[in-house]
């Protein structure tokens, strides 16, 4: 079976809109994900950088996230064709190991608790995709990138671009044709 590995943050997981609101709540702002179009949210307020990554090191940030729209159905189906993978750069929030666990082991029970990756530099990562919205990430994986859609790299152009898991599902089940 081919392997799918798939990132957490913004691609299953949507820490953005929270993120936001508890900036927007606790400094007083009022920032909305338009604003955030090839830039991240320390760009904008850059005094506050500190303040803004402590954000999500709290470490029930990453516990009750939504779930990104239609990421369950289209992984479960994919579930039966590819060996899935969640590779997630944990390193970074190593407070948020916790929370990511559970929410994994909620929201997609149905992925193998051994196919759960915490690492920090994906270049280690055998898989023929991974699905991430950073393209760091994709620029020093070895097999296809595909690149999820997200305010932050809307002005990134060297990878395949996907908009959602519909657009993702409809490029795994064409390629198999
Ligand atoms: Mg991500």
């Amino acid at each position: 079976m081919q392997r799918i590995a798939v990132d957490m943050d913004d691609v299953i997981a949507a820490p953005l809109p929270k993120h936001l609101q508890l900036f927007n709540q606790r400094y007083n702002d009022n920032i909305s994900i338009n604003d955030l179009q090839g830039r991240y949210l320390t760009e904008l307020r850059p005094h506050l950088e500190k303040e803004i990554l402590d954000l999500l090191a709290e470490p029930d940030f990453f516990r009750d996230l939504d779930v990104m729209e239609d990421s369950q159905e289209v992984l479960e189906l994919l579930d039966r064709e590819y060996d899935i993978f969640i590779v997630t750069a944990a390193m970074e929030l190593p407070t948020s190991f916790s929370a990511k666990y559970q929410w994994l082991e909620k929201h997609f029970s149905f992925l193998n608790k051994q196919n759960i990756v915490f690492c920090g530099d994906k270049s280690i990562v055998d898989a023929d995709y991974l699905i991430d919205d950073n393209p760091k990430n994709l620029e020093v994986f070895k097999g296809q990138g595909i690149l999820f859609n997200s305010p932050y790299n809307s002005h990134v152009e060297e990878f395949k671009r996907v908009d959602n898991w519909k657009d993702i599902k409809s490029y795994f089940i064409d390629n198999k044709k």
